[in-house]
């Protein structure tokens, strides 16, 4: 995928998906709990070999958590000793997909008791964390008994099938998953996009095989902005009576203008409209600049209008045009 295509996916996306150890943190949840358990060496040493062997997720994370044995009490005072620190601009950047309406959810192998804190705080409620969730008894400290076996990341193949899922349950068309791991690039698809962050840790196959690979979340955020400024803003309203006989042909053309015109980046609006009187009809056009004006009139859209004018098909045109100053928004 070319970078600008992914810059286009990633601008129309519905939903972003997350990973969370070394994406929106910047450490791996699980060796440090495991550090904090006393059975740091061990569990890494379980990681590699788990990797190497190609062991299952299931089966790894079912050995890890029984060499950390962690009880709710331990998890608690991990949370306050080693609380999960936020990557650089996760924050403005959740914010700033937010405010782009698109629906953000986190998507990890790690554990929901790490996690949801963090999310809280990030503004991602509960119901969009999508994580391994530890099961302690009732006794005083909560002893550990085991993982939540229903939840999808507990398995291989978890973070595409949390995809799938959020698609089919909310109809989202345009998913990105961004992660720093093999596990969230398997995510595409169905995910329509995968950015590989490379903030915390840079992953060589991770970084060849993204469709954009990021190092600082800012690369994200700038596409999202709206970097329009409104006194640069041009807008034009046009009046043309069409030949009786050519208003078939009109609509024809006018239908290729508006449909390339609204996929043009620089324009705010193009919108055809039945005027006052027969044969009658007004476009109203908005352009963020008057640079993207101009490179709307170089486009094949505005030349089938214009070869349309050229022909003889229009009886008069009146063009009434307006800049930002006088354009309330
Ligand atoms: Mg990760």
């Amino acid at each position: 995928m070319a970078r600008g295509e992914a810059v286009e996916v990633w601008k129309n996306a519905d939903c972003v998906c997350f990973d969370f150890d070394s994406t929106v943190c910047m450490e791996e949840g699980i060796d440090v709990l495991a550090e904090f358990c006393g059975a740091g060496e061990e569990v890494s040493q379980l990681t590699r070999t788990a990797m190497e062997g190609g062991m299952k997720y299931e089966e790894s994370l079912a050995a890890r958590l029984k060499l950390m044995n962690p009880s709710l009490k331990l998890v608690q005072q991990m949370l306050q000793a080693s609380p999960p620190q936020p990557s650089p601009h996760v924050a403005e950047l959740i914010n700033t997909l937010k405010a782009n309406g698109k629906h953000v959810y986190f998507v990890s192998g790690g554990f929901r008791q790490i996690i949801e804190p963090t999310a809280a705080a990030l503004g991602v409620p509960r119901e969009n964390v999508f994580a391994n969730n530890l099961i302690f008894d009732d006794s005083e400290d909560g002893n550990y008994v085991g993982f939540d076996t229903n939840e999808p990341t507990a398995y291989s193949g978890g973070k595409p099938k949390v995809v799938s899922l959020l698609m089919e349950q909310h109809g989202f068309k345009n998913v990105v998953m961004v992660g720093d791991g093999a596990t969230d690039m398997e995510a595409r698809p169905p995910a329509a996009l995968f950015v590989g962050f490379g903030g915390v840790v840079v992953r060589e196959p991770v970084k060849a095989g993204a469709d954009w690979f990021v190092t600082d979340f800012t690369e994200l955020i700038e596409p999202l902005e709206n970097k329009m400024s409104v006194e640069e803003v041009v807008a034009v309203f046009v009046t043309v009576e069409i030949k009786p006989d050519r208003v078939e042909d009109f609509k024809a053309v006018m239908a290729i203008d508006v449909e390339g015109s609204r996929k043009e980046d620089g324009c705010l609006r193009f919108d055809l409209l039945k005027g006052e009187g027969e044969n009658v009809y007004n476009f109203y056009e908005m352009y963020k600049n008057q640079a993207c004006m101009d490179s709307h009139k170089k486009t094949d859209h505005y030349g089938a209008w214009a070869k349309f004018k050229e022909s003889g098909g229009v009886v008069s045109q009146s063009v009434a045009k307006t800049t930002g100053s006088n354009v309330a928004m």
